[in-house]
């Protein structure tokens, strides 16, 4: 039934996308119609996502780093895991961030008005960038929708929560249930996606033509390339290193799990499926319950090229050239937002109006993505819980080899 729900969102949003570039087509001729009465709309869609962002990224991290309690009692499983889940990640935004750099010639500059876009008038640098992720004040991080602030923010209470717990009694069940009230939150919001798609994307149409089409697949290819690059040369690197399993038989035996996450856009969901195929492929059952439930919860590579490849496309549709300490903010907030995405359909694009946000991008950009952001999700969602799979390979090798040498 659930199931049947999802499938019928990304129907509308796809009804939404093509309804928007008939409209857009037939408002060419007289764009102020679509962009007075119809952008409105969208921008109401845009002003809830930017309204939950910081809320659920707070307490979707602080949840993430609860979840981790156990790090303490799993050690070594623990620590190489978390290792593993931010280098990989960080590797795969790098990746997205550069083909996207090489490639976007072939990104267009939209002609469009209304999404306009003033930079802010000071060039930020890497050192100034430092500083500014560690707030000095608890609320300002909230009202200036500051991602990184907020994320080094919940990093901290989260952590200062674990330690604290044993002496006072504390219930982690507060966290996820703050945690649970916004994924609501975010659910209800997305569900306005069909609505928020056609009032975003039909004024972009009416301005810019149905030209501006062609560039959405564009973007899907680059996007789809780095995920079969990262899959395909991270994931079997590792797993043939540091997990002595043959590429060919990890991609084989995880298919049907693969083939869930394209289907379903859920890391949650094909979590059981995963659990079963890295298990198949010889994973330990302690390891992958511990590797596999976080890796849905923290681990998202695929996400994090989606928001690499996106803000590259974003800007560039802006006129704009990402600067290096630009990039550098992308890569540490997209891995540290990978935390904090839900392994549900579509949170990825939430999360990208925080990347947006943190190199202070136009978030109104995300309209000219949102309308096939299934697309992205499906290809995504593959490539995050291949991820997890081959991390439950590696470090149950690595356990392996630890008790042999003991
Ligand atoms: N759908 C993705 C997942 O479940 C998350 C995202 O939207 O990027 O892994």
């Amino acid at each position: 039934m659930q199931q049947k729900k999802k499938l019928a969102l990304s129907t509308q949003i796809f009804i939404a996308l093509v309804l928007a570039i008939i409209a857009g087509i037939a408002f060419t001729g007289n764009p102020a119609i679509a962009t007075n009465y119809i952008k409105p709309f969208g921008t109401i869609f845009l002003n809830l996502i930017k309204w939950i962002v910081c809320p659920l990224v707070f307490f979707s991290i602080m949840a993430g780093v609860v979840s981790m309690r156990d790090i303490r009692k799993v050690g070594a499983i623990g620590g190489r895991t978390v290792v593993y889940y931010m280098c990989t990640t960080a590797f795969a935004v790098a990746i997205g961030l550069l083909l996207a750099n090489l490639l976007k010639g072939i990104f267009p500059v939209l002609s469009t008005t209304d999404l306009s876009y003033e930079p802010s008038a000071t060039s930020v640098n890497f050192m100034d960038t430092l500083v500014g992720i560690f707030p000095s004040n608890f609320i300002k991080p909230f009202v200036d929708a500051n991602m990184l602030q907020i994320i080094v923010a919940s990093l901290f209470i989260g952590f200062a929560l674990i330690l604290i717990a044993d002496r006072h009694d504390i219930d982690f069940k507060v966290v996820d249930v703050a945690n649970d009230i916004c994924m609501k939150a975010m659910e209800m919001i997305l569900k306005l996606s069909p609505v928020g798609v056609f009032c975003l994307l039909c004024p972009v149409v009416a301005e810019n033509g149905p030209s501006v089409l062609g560039s959405l697949a564009k973007v899907l290819l680059v996007a789809y390339l780095c995920y079969v690059i990262h899959a395909v040369v991270v994931y079997s690197a590792s797993v043939k290193v540091l997990g002595h399993l043959s590429p060919i038989k990890f991609f084989k035996g995880m298919m049907p799990a693969i083939m869930m996450a394209f289907s379903s856009a859920s890391s949650v969901g094909t979590l059981p499926l995963n659990m079963e195929c890295a298990q198949k492929l010889g994973a330990d059952k302690e390891v992958t319950s511990f590797v596999l439930p976080l890796g849905a919860t923290i681990n998202m590579d695929g996400t994090a090229i989606y928001q690499g490849v996106c803000a590259v496309f974003i800007a560039s549709c802006f006129g704009i050239n990402l600067t290096f300490s630009q990039m550098l903010t992308i890569v540490l907030t997209a891995t540290l937002a990978s935390i904090g995405t839900a392994g549900v359909p579509g949170a990825g694009m939430v999360m990208l109006a925080m990347v947006l946000q943190s190199v202070g991008l136009p978030v109104e950009g995300i309209a000219l993505v949102a309308g096939v952001d299934r697309i992205f999700d499906m290809g995504r969602t593959v490539v995050n819980i291949t991820g997890d799979s081959s991390c439950a390979i590696v470090v149950s090798e690595m356990q392996r080899r630890r008790e042999a040498r003991k």
